[in-house]
């Protein structure tokens, strides 16, 4: 009996893992293709301070409208598109968005502070598109110091000495550099010892539990700690609730980004919104 069951179990297991290798190679297929780019766009989230409740600035995050599936989280594609070889080609796709709307929006004089944009460790073991893409950002009309980088601790592992050192040669020029999901990944500390970090980004996870178990708002505030005395902008993400906004500005935590004050939105809803903050 039991075993009729294991093996009727590793039958399901098998045929799920061949559903799952299908849709990757399908997908992959997809954003390889020619059509990927009209699929593709960017969305943005805004952050706020947590004080004043101004807006700060935005995180683009990437979105791929696929015809029949609906939206598919960059989550499942971008590891795809990593493990395809496609994420250097992409992500420079990513980095020119930013720059145009970002142009678009410092020419007609709409202040949206820093727009960051997510680097994976993939992209960054790569030198020549490191170059390319941070070439991208050097060249467009808005200063260095209105862009911000956010790469996890574990990328920062990854990197080759080199492309920290050109990435270094930017955050010296005035770009910003923000540790993504603070304290989930391994060797922290190491990064923010060796490279000119502007910003840690303190995990959605942490956040979540903060108001509900007391080691988490401990751990929030350890981090809002960590990163005042090493001079660094602290950002929490995933903001849900008033309360975990007020528990955090009691904290001392700068910023704040989160479905509570709005969730990620076309670029044509971001411009919208830096609209109204000029009126
Ligand atoms: P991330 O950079 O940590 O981005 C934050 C994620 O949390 C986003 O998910 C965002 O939509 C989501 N989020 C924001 N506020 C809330 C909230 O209040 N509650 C909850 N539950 N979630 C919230 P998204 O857009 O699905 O992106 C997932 C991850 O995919 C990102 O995590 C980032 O690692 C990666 N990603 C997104 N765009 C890009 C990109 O252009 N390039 C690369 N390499 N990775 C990207
Ligand atoms: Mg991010
Ligand atoms: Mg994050
Ligand atoms: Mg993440």
């Amino acid at each position: 009996r039991a075993k009729e069951n294991g093996r009727s179990c590793y039958a399901f297991y098998q045929s799920e893992m061949t559903d799952l290798v299908k849709r990757d190679a399908e997908l992959a297929h997809l954003l390889g293709s020619a059509q990927i780019r009209q699929q593709l766009y960017v969305e943005y989230q805004p952050q706020y301070s947590c004080r004043t409740r101004a807006l700060e600035g935005g995180e683009a995050l990437l979105r791929w409208r696929h015809p029949e599936q609906k939206i598919i989280s960059p989550q499942v594609f971008i590891a795809i598109a990593e493990k395809r070889g496609m994420i250097d080609d992409i992500g420079l796709w990513v980095a020119q968005q930013v720059c145009s709307d970002a142009s678009r929006w410092f020419s007609n004089q709409l202040e949206f502070g820093r727009i960051s944009f997510n680097l994976s460790p993939v992209q960054l073991r790569s030198e020549e598109g490191m170059k390319a893409l941070l070439q991208q950002v050097g060249e467009s009309k808005v200063p260095l110091s209105c862009f911000e980088i956010e790469i996890t601790e574990s990328a920062y592992m990854d990197a080759s000495p080199q492309t920290l050192a050109l990435l270094d040669s930017y955050v010296s020029e005035g770009m910003g550099l923000a540790i993504d999901d603070f304290g989930t990944g391994y060797s922290s500390l190491v990064a923010l010892r060796k490279l000119s970090v502007s910003r840690l980004k303190i995990d959605q996870s942490f956040v979540k539990d903060m108001l509900l178990d007391p080691n988490e708002a401990l751990i929030v505030s350890a981090t809002v700690s960590l990163g005042h005395a090493l001079g660094l902008n602290v950002v929490a993400e995933g903001v849900e609730t008033e309360e975990q906004l007020e528990k955090l500005c009691s904290l001392g935590c700068d910023s704040a980004q989160g479905y509570y004050l709005n969730r990620p939105m076309s670029a044509e809803c971001f411009e919208s919104l830096l609209q109204q903050k000029k009126q």
